[in-house]
């Protein structure tokens, strides 16, 4: 690698590591034409501690931008170095990479240089040309510009396993707040076609085999975490109503990381708010896998999340009236709500108690955590401690449990290390 592209891809790398949203589960692209690579299930999951996707080539095509969001490094008015890769450096780098096993697939995002359709005709070009020219079946991830043009949208769609759009600040008020150049509808109309080109690409295929992948891992969005004053309640609501419009496969949620002296924003040296972007991660499964609703987390009176215990404890010991739950009768909607008992777990407890009466030791075997279970439940031989205050409860619990959160933010590994 020549001195010129390794300044660029240092530049560039670096001011990608903002985006969170780029985990690449759910694609099944198959090799089928001795081409390079393949995207099973399974590939392109390696997180650093503190959630971020790394197995991925993940580089902005350019930092040059023409607009001025101040949460962002790139904005025009900062003072720092800039690059632009061309679309051959770009597709150069990837197959390089890919080759020598340091990434699975590429993320690119990119700075908005000229205007959108030019910026995104750029970053189609590369998906197109590794795809066709190079064969490749990597993963590939594309962040859509705001404002491209439906035929590029379309033809990014053709050629990428995800497409995301980042709505990065949860409330309208909040982005023209501090990002009066975008226009919420630049972000939602390309979401809203790609979310029925999915469904068209797919009904299609059940009648004519040949026809081609269509984003086959969905789309995205990542919204930025306390840079605005948005609360949970505000971000879930938000988050909620995109899953349920576009059929996202996720949200991301990205503390803001305090880049500016811009008065609008936390100041430099503020801390990252990594504690909160957990717990909404936290929540958002909840409601994703477990059937909550977001008012039963969070509302007027309580828009935050608690910071010491996870949502779905807080709901509980916010309903001990619901508890106890007898394991071995409970409805499986009921199970899901035990702190303690996972999705694997509720399964199996479903599967094992046909078999006969489960115990606690049971339930430990299956990987319930019983030292947070036993309090909401009752199975052969175990009584739960009802008459304990929630308070009580909460105690035993904090001093049992083990956070596997790390207080410390842990950085992107580097690409040079
Ligand atoms: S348009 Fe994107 S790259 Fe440009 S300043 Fe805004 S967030 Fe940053």
């Amino acid at each position: 690698m020549n001195e010129r592209i390794r300044e660029k891809l240092s530049i560039l790398a670096d001011a990608a590591k903002y985006d969170v949203s780029c985990s690449s589960s759910g694609s099944k692209r198959k090799n089928d034409n001795k081409g390079l690579g393949d995207c099973g299930a399974g590939i392109c999951h390696t997180y650093t501690e503190d959630g971020r996707c790394v197995s991925l080539l993940k580089i902005l095509l350019t930092n040059f931008c023409i607009y001025d969001c101040a949460y962002c490094v790139t904005r025009k008015s900062n003072d720092i170095k800039r690059a632009a890769f061309t679309v051959e450096e770009v597709v150069d780098l990837t197959i390089n990479f890919y080759r020598r096993n340091y990434i699975e697939g590429l993320f690119i995002s990119s700075g908005i240089f000229k205007d959108a359709d030019y910026t995104m005709e750029r970053l189609v070009r590369i998906a197109k040309k590794l795809r066709t020219e190079h064969k490749f079946n990597g993963y590939i991830h594309i962040k859509s510009i705001p404002g491209a043009s439906e035929e590029l949208i379309h033809e990014a769609g053709l050629y990428a396993d995800r497409l995301s759009m980042n709505i990065e600040v949860p409330t309208d008020n909040g982005l023209k707040l501090v990002a009066p150049d975008k226009k919420r509808e630049d972000m939602t109309r390309p979401m809203q076609q790609v979310t029925q080109e999915i469904i068209r690409y797919k009904d299609e295929k059940k009648h004519i085999r040949s026809t081609p992948n269509f984003v086959p891992a969905g789309q995205s969005t990542q919204m930025i975490i306390g840079a605005t004053g948005e609360s949970d309640k505000e971000i879930m609501t938000t988050a909620t109503t995109y899953y349920q419009a576009y059929k996202l496969k996720r949200v991301y949620y990205s503390g803001y990381v305090p880049i500016s002296n811009d008065s609008r924003l936390p100041a430099i040296g503020s801390g990252v708010p990594l504690l909160r972007e957990n717990r909404l991660y936290q929540a958002d499964w909840l409601l994703r896998f477990y059937g909550y609703q977001v008012q039963e987390l969070l509302n007027d009176a309580n828009p935050f999340l608690d910071t010491d215990i996870d949502p779905k404890l807080s709901w509980a010991l916010r309903n001990m009236d619901q508890f106890p739950i007898d394991i071995n009768q409970a409805d499986k909607h009921l199970i899901l709500r035990v702190p303690g008992i996972g999705l694997q777990s509720t399964e199996k407890i479903l599967m094992g108690r046909r078999f006969g009466g489960l115990g606690l030791e049971h339930l430990r075997k299956m990987g319930v955590a019983t030292n947070r279970a036993s309090y909401f439940i009752t199975c052969n031989g175990h009584h739960s401690t009802r008459d304990l205050a929630e308070t009580r409860i909460k105690q035993f619990i904090l001093r049992s449990s083990q956070s596997k959160y790390l207080a410390n933010p842990v950085q992107q590994m580097s690409l040079f290390a």
